[in-house]
């Protein structure tokens, strides 16, 4: 029998504030490979893995929330690629009909050898992040990184044929705000866009002191517009960026500011944890336990696509991140995906 078209996007998934949810970051794991420090303690403790979804279980939901008019989802984690069964994750999820869009965001340091395979399997497009174009740097905010192993990662990225591939920088104030032009050249010399994100007060941490290292995107953009004057674009890849434009240039900056600019508003998206948690904002503790759903009714779909709209109920209006206040949210940023 064909199958039933895919709805509208996001008409079957629409929130109390009239949001309609067209977009899933999935959390494929909360392990990594790297311990940034504004991410994650240095002694992590991870779930055990009996409490991860399997790749099955991520499958099935991923297709409910497709079935339910989700068109856009992001692979994320912890680090997308240290899951060893992610390229075939890639191009099962990939088949879904009426998803139009499956992205991933990656520490890069495993592109070198999984650019290739994730493109033939069906990846559209790669976030990947980069704080620092100075080795050592590298090495003291990533805990574990090596800077040398994202460069040759971009590089084949884009010798995969990746389009319009997009770095992410976590600037913090004193660490490596003095690097925000050199990565905004970098973005030019190799043709890639670029965002930089504020610090989010995900998880206790003691590495640093988020509020003395807040670095407001308004100052990101003054150091860069001195440099690369910049032109303010109405353009949107769907996401809470804003972007901006150079004269001589395709790359895009854009800049993600959960403090200092509220993006709910035009919030279109929820996120599901390595554990099968729908988070129904990045901002608030209350999840959905989708993974109870999975394991009490397996290959049971409708169960779990109500269980999923009804939640839809529950999604707060906006965010209440305070950087001098202890965290409200106390898990850490790779338990959620980014
Ligand atoms: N491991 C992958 C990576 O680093 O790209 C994907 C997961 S990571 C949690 C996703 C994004 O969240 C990264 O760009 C990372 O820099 C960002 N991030 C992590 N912790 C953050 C925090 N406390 N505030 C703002 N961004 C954060
Ligand atoms: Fe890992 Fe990404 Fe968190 Fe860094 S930001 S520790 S790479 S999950």
């Amino acid at each position: 029998m064909p199958e039933a078209a895919p709805p509208e996007a996001g008409t079957l998934l629409t929130d109390q504030h009239g949001r309609r949810i067209s977009y899933l970051r999935l959390s494929v794991t909360d392990r990594c490979n790297f311990r940034c420090v504004y991410c994650m303690a240095e002694d992590m403790q991870f779930m055990p893995r009996a409490e991860l979804l399997s790749t099955d279980e991520m499958f099935a939901l991923a297709a409910s929330f497709v079935q339910l008019g989700v068109r856009k989802i992001r692979l994320t984690g912890g680090e997308p690629l240290v899951h060893p069964d992610i390229v075939a994750l890639v191009g099962r999820l990939a088949a879904l009909p009426g998803l139009h869009e499956l992205a991933m965001t990656t520490n890069g340091a495993r592109l070198a050898a999984l650019a290739g395979p994730l493109k033939d399997s069906g990846l559209n497009r790669l976030n990947i992040s980069l704080d620092s174009l100075q080795a050592a740097r590298f090495k003291t905010l990533t805990r574990t990184g090596e800077l040398a192993d994202v460069l040759t990662g971009i590089r084949a990225a884009k010798e995969a044929g990746f389009q319009r591939i997009k770095l992410n920088s976590v600037i913090l104030r004193g660490r490596n705000d003095d690097e925000v032009v050199d990565l905004v050249r970098f973005a030019r010399q190799h043709e890639l866009d670029i965002s930089f994100i504020e610090e989010m007060p995900l998880g206790v941490i003691d590495e640093h002191d988020r509020a003395a290292t807040f670095m407001p995107s308004a100052d990101i953009l003054a150091r860069i517009n001195a440099t690369y004057p910049l032109t303010a674009s109405i353009e949107s890849t769907g996401g809470p960026a804003r972007y901006h434009r150079m004269a001589d240039s395709a790359t895009r900056v854009g800049v993600i500011s959960p403090h200092s600019a509220n993006f709910c508003g035009q919030c279109n998206r929820v996120r599901v944890t390595a554990s099968g948690q729908l988070m129904l904002c990045l901002g608030h503790e209350n999840a959905i336990d989708l993974r109870a759903v999975l394991r009490a009714h397996p290959g049971e779909p409708a169960r779990l696509m109500q269980t999923i709209q009804q939640a839809m109920a529950h999604k707060p209006e906006r965010h209440q991140f305070k950087l001098d206040a202890p965290p409200q949210v106390i898990r850490f940023m790779n338990a959620t995906g980014g």
